[in-house]
């Protein structure tokens, strides 16, 4: 069979369960192969009954000792037992409504069992094991893979079909790997990896198997990102911005003192302009490090040198923000700045494409509105994106490709962890803010659980009469407009007419209408509202210094990296700040996240902590940065793979950097399958 083959073509897969593994997301054989396994479980080596511990899952080899006798009770159940013993002791073998299993054992032969031994009041017994006879292993005897499932599709009946899919495909997977990195880096080829990822003998089987899936992943990824990088700083034939034009003149025209980070940053991006090379620059800071007047200053420096700027944001609140922040500092020079975001009038839109055609605007401060097709402009020369975790790799080059060899910053406030960091923004140089404003404070975090509600309730109300303001984050359950809704108004409910009559309370959420949100922001901004119910739309950029009191509801459902992002938009006045992390459950996990939380403020601590947390299986936001899902690698535990990849992927590209050499062939065509109608080599 054909690897794009439809599923429903393979052996026992009828049109019942083909339903079921389009769910999994699984429509081709090619799905069902590389639908790998989450989990293992160890049913080689036989145990004895008299080590077993209570709640562990075990193998057993035994023979029965006692008659398969069926008990009837009264809610018309069966419950069957069995005895079996091996030279250590005996243990009961349980089973629910299955009396048919008394035909397949024999009281003098030896059998398999794995399941979950329990050890209560001296009776040990196993409940629903699986088994085998003597000679057999279909259940026990090996390491059996455990896939992520849907309701009504079993781990027997879809490791089954994944055999099958395997058998079907057995030594027909094309190595694109080249044979001299399958041989220096001892790898597996692409069929053997591909059936032991599924069916390992043992773990060391599994370890290699997966080391070679994985290390394909990373390599293709990273070659992906050289040719990028290669192609961005092919020829040095970018802008020199003007020698003349002094970043100082903004400098010292602004109302506080930057500070040094700052001041160091905007040097290393003067430098870039005026050189002839094109700029390609991660501008990274935590949240409140003031990124944006970097930006402004940098816009200053195009504009004066006769070229256009453009900065893109994630949402019109934080577009019209920094529209606000850009005219505060640059309309006194004379520039030009202008609002482009999807709310907005078809005349105001017209007006503004063609002022920019002609050269009339001078900066644009927009959304994702930016990359449409009949924005054009007369002249670009630098853009900035803001939050660059919430782009895609290729909405950089999209919006790049708006000007002629256009240098760029990309800013994110999303504390990249070292290995991603190596990964993603492998084709950028990097400047990092590492220092706040001298003048903010800590902002004290506490988790709490519900037992202190009406504690903080108060705690609220003191800091509002105080004359501060406070958010109240609610976790937005599913991006599902009704229950995005209805997880809000309820609280709104609960709080404006209950708890806080006294004062102004208002909402705010993703899907409402965009002039509705942006008016609820400016009056929060006016100190019109004094508290804010919102989902995490707020979480990115927003600056309202009176703020000083977020409370965080069901703070246990949000990743760490969201919660530091939530948290930093307190604490951006003069006021001491505080965070409250309302948090439910008590596993280690979320204990462990409430710490980090309460123990710092530091962005990047908390972003390695994240990624240790999450552990293996949830790749870290490799999404939220734009590139597709690893379904093998894990960025937090694989860097040691990943820096042997970099080793043949530096090697690769500065031989071949758009593999067109036979040997590099099947990589490229592999690059361009998986990052296929995003980015092409
Ligand atoms: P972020 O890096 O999170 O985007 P912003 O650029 O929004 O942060 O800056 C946060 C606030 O700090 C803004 O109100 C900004 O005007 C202010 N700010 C920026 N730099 C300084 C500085 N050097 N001293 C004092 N305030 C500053
Ligand atoms: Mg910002």
């Amino acid at each position: 069979m054909e690897l794009n083959q439809d599923v429903q073509y393979l052996k026992g897969v009828g049109p019942a369960k083909v339903k079921l593994l389009n769910i999994l997301g699984i429509h081709t054989l090619e799905d069902l192969i590389t639908y790998y396994p989450r989990d293992y479980e160890d049913r080689g080596k036989p145990r004895k009954i008299e080590d077993l511990q209570d709640g562990e899952e075990a193998l057993i080899r035994a023979v029965p000792t006692s008659r398969f006798h069926v008990i009837n009770t009264r809610r018309n159940m069966k419950i069957c037992k069995l005895l079996v013993s091996d030279d250590t002791g005996t243990i009961e073998i349980v089973w629910y409504n299955q009396p048919y299993l008394k035909d397949k054992f024999t009281s003098n032969k030896e059998y398999s069992f794995y399941g979950k031994v329990s050890k209560k009041a001296g009776v040990i017994t196993m409940n629903s094991p699986v088994f085998d006879a003597e000679n057999e292993s279909k259940n026990t005897g090996k390491i059996i893979p455990i896939y992520p499932l849907t309701y009504k599709l079993s781990q027997n009946m879809l490791r089954q079909i994944i055999e099958n899919g395997l058998k079907a495909v057995d030594g027909k997977l094309e190595e694109i790997l080249p044979d001299y990195i399958l041989k220096d880096y001892n790898l597996m080829g692409i069929n053997e990896a591909t059936y032991k990822i599924h069916f390992p003998k043992d773990f060391e089987e599994f370890k290699y198997a997966r080391l070679r899936l994985a290390f394909e992943e990373l390599l293709t990824m990273q070659l992906l990102l050289n040719n990028l990088k290669y192609k961005s700083i092919e020829g040095h034939n970018g802008i020199q911005f003007d020698k003349n034009v002094k970043m100082s003149d903004v400098i010292n025209s602004l109302p506080f003192k930057l500070t040094k980070a700052q001041l160091r940053v905007l040097e290393e991006i003067d430098r870039d302009m005026e050189s002839d090379k094109i700029m390609n620059r991660l501008l990274q800071g935590d949240v409140g490090s003031g990124k944006t007047i970097v930006a402004i200053i940098s816009a200053y420096k195009a504009v004066k040198s006769g070229y256009q700027m453009a900065i893109m944001a994630p949402t019109s609140i934080l577009a019209t923000q920094h529209l606000e922040s850009f005219k505060n500092v640059l309309e006194p020079f004379g520039i030009k700045c202008e609002l482009l975001i999807s709310n907005m009038t078809k005349k105001k839109k017209e007006e503004i494409i063609e002022k920019l055609a002609n050269g009339d605007i001078d900066v644009l401060v927009g959304t994702h509105s930016i990359l449409e097709e009949n924005i054009v402009f007369k002249n670009l020369g630098l853009v900035v994106t803001d939050e660059q975790h919430r782009f895609g790799v290729n909405q950089r080059s999209i919006i790049s490709a708006k000007g002629k060899n256009v240098d760029t910053i990309v800013m994110t406030a999303t504390p990249i962890p070292r290995t991603l960091g190596l990964i993603l923004y492998g084709d950028l140089d990097i400047s990092s803010i590492d220092e706040l404003p001298p003048d903010r404070k800590k902002i004290e975090t506490y988790a709490v659980t519900r037992a202190m509600e009406d504690r903080i309730n108060n705690f609220i109300k003191k800091q509002v009469k105080e004359g501060r303001q406070c958010y109240i984050v609610c976790p937005l359950v599913e991006e599902n407009e009704e229950i995005d809704a209805k997880s809000v108004m309820e609280m709104v409910d609960i709080y404006k007419n209950q708890v806080f009559t006294e004062f102004r309370v208002e909402y705010i959420y993703g899907k409402m209408k965009q002039k509705e949100k942006d008016q609820i922001m400016q009056e929060f901004k006016d100190g019109k509202i004094d508290i804010l119910i919102s989902t995490t739309v707020i979480e990115v950029g927003v600056n309202v210094p009176n703020a000083s009191l977020m409370v965080i509801q069901n703070a246990e459902r949000f990743g760490l990296a969201t919660l530091h992002q939530l948290r930093g938009r307190v604490g951006r006045g003069e006021y001491q700040s505080y965070c409250i992390l309302k948090y439910q459950g008590h596993s280690d996990t979320i204990m462990q996240r409430m710490k980090v939380m309460q123990d710092t403020n530091d962005g990047f601590v908390i972003s390695e902590k994240d990624l240790e947390l999450r552990g293996t299986g949830d790749f870290f936001g490799t999404k939220q940065h734009g590139l597709p899902e690893f379904k093998v690698a894990n960025l937090f535990e694989d860097i040691n793979i990943l820096k042997q990849v970099q080793v043949v992927a530096n090697k690769i590209t500065r031989e071949d950097p758009d593999l067109n050499n036979e040997e590099n062939k099947k990589l490229k065509k592999m690059i361009n399958k998986r990052f296929s109608g995003k980015i092409e080599i």
